[in-house]
């Protein structure tokens, strides 16, 4: 057969995120939403915000729910809402999104950071057993590490890509050295641990974002915070509007973290299919993971490890690859996008080089930073878009 007839494949477009296609499918109940809200003109704190909170609790499995400006402020509120401030010491992954321990070092506080499963790129409770255990002592109640001298106070596990920490052994150790715990579940709405427990139910504070790629976006910024502590809800109120209780009146220092009532009413209708999403994100994954298989990818492509009795959520769906620069750069020749979370692990930031780390102190977070690279997952992705994608891996690699 001559080249002239040979049917040159087609090529697809691929985004790593198209919100277009989920709006059209909620635009009419967007929109009256919205309007309600114009109809008021009550923008900031209002009832659309208080039904989020209830509905974001429930669907969290919490008793309580903080409507706030963002997932970094949520973070940041749950850290001041805990007390941590100037000596104090949070311990973490250094392998997430900036905000996780730029919010420590916002309040005077030092990220402590401990390196990561290999295989689920979480927290490795083993890694913050050993710095607990060979770092610090405990002195007068308080968990105090000994090279800083700094009282280390909360363990901040992230749940990556949409799928929990192992919260029942970091609860424990928790639990044995008197530290508080707050969850990362920016990426995590939904997600369940062994058992059915829901990201942000498991720790004293949960904090969510709304970001609009994360699975329950807004049309703009958003997050929350969750607990079951009636106290440490109504100090993050008091908190979340400049510490101000009664109005005017300041018995402590917080901030402007409010949520808006538009954002709020996008957010209640887009949780109404939240479950739909998840199961579509569920299903695309394990197409994924399968098609990769079949196509004798599984020595060259590492898939994403599901935790048995988990509920992954797949914010990201991820995989791991040697030549990771060169297959991104072969996507993209394809059209179809792709996305790098993350590049550089946080304790090789130049903005922490104040803290002491040295590039090889985390071997298993710097080796992820090189080797991952997420594929498109949304929803709304035909198969035969996702078909294309395992093909363009295949192609690259045979
Ligand atoms: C998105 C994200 C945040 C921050 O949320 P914003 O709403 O963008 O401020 C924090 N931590 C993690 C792990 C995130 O993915």
């Amino acid at each position: 057969m001559s080249g002239a007839t040979a049917v040159k494949k087609q090529t697809m477009n691929v985004p790593l995120l198209d919100l277009k296609a989920q709006f059209v499918s909620i635009e009419d109940e967007v929109r009256a939403a919205m309007d309600s809200v114009l109809e008021t003109q009550r923008f900031i704190l209002g009832p659309q915000v208080s039904d989020l909170e209830n509905e974001i609790a429930a669907y969290s499995h919490c008793a309580h729910a903080v409507g706030v400006s963002s997932g970094t402020d949520a973070l940041l509120l749950a850290l001041m809402a805990l007390g941590v401030g100037r000596g104090d010491e949070v311990i973490t992954t250094p392998y997430s999104f900036f905000a996780t321990a730029g919010v420590v070092s916002r309040l005077g506080a030092r990220p402590v950071f401990c390196d990561i499963d290999p295989l689920t790129y979480n927290l490795a409770p083993e890694a913050v057993d050993a710095f607990i255990s060979e770092g610090c002592e405990s002195r007068g109640g308080k968990l105090i590490n000994r090279a800083t001298q700094g009282e280390v106070k909360v363990l901040m596990p992230v749940h990556l890509f949409g799928q929990t920490a192992e919260m029942s052994v970091l609860g424990d150790l928790a639990a044995a050295h008197g530290l508080q715990v707050v969850e990362d579940a920016a990426q995590a709405i939904g997600s369940e641990y062994a058992g059915g427990k829901r990201a942000g139910s498991m720790g004293d504070i949960g904090c969510f974002s709304f970001f609009p790629s994360k699975n329950l976006g807004a049309f703009g910024d958003g997050g929350m915070c969750t607990t079951n502590d009636a106290e440490l809800a109504e100090r993050m109120r008091i908190l979340r509007v400049h510490g101000s209780k009664p109005k005017y009146y300041h018995a402590l220092v917080g901030g402007n973290f409010r949520l808006d009532e538009l954002q709020a009413a996008v957010l209640r209708v887009k949780l109404r299919y939240l479950d739909q999403w998840t199961e579509g994100r569920q299903r695309n994954a394990a197409h994924y993971t399968q098609a990769l298989a079949d196509a004798g990818l599984g020595e060259a492509v590492q898939t994403p490890h599901r935790c048995e009795g988990y509920r992954h959520i797949y914010n990201q769906y991820v995989i791991r690859v040697s030549q990771r620069d060169a297959l991104q750069a072969s996507l993209k020749e394809a059209s179809i996008g792709t996305e790098v979370y993350y590049p550089v692990s946080l304790h090789a930031q130049e903005c922490f080089a104040d803290l002491g780390y040295a590039q090889g102190d985390f071997p298993h977070s710097s080796s992820a930073a090189a080797q991952t690279l997420a594929l498109p997952v949304y929803p709304e992705l035909t198969e035969a878009q996702l078909d294309y994608v395992v093909d363009a891996i295949a192609g690259f690699h045979h």
